[in-house]
């Protein structure tokens, strides 16, 4: 799995993490909202996470 350095990510938990490096593996991810007025970072969500 080979990192992408434009991509930092800490949700080890995701299918496309490096584990034990805080990046991501894939070439792009889609970034996205769960709320309607999001205002805030927590607001938004990575929809290219996938459970590993
Ligand atoms: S898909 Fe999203 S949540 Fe998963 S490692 Fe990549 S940036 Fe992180």
């Amino acid at each position: 799995m080979s990192r992408n350095t434009s991509i930092k990510c800490t949700v080890s938990q995701c299918k496309n993490h490096c584990k034990g490096e805080n990046y991501c593996s894939l070439d792009c991810v889609t970034i996205g909202t769960h709320e309607l007025n999001p205002t805030k970072n927590e607001c938004t969500d990575c929809k290219s996470f996938k459970l590993d």
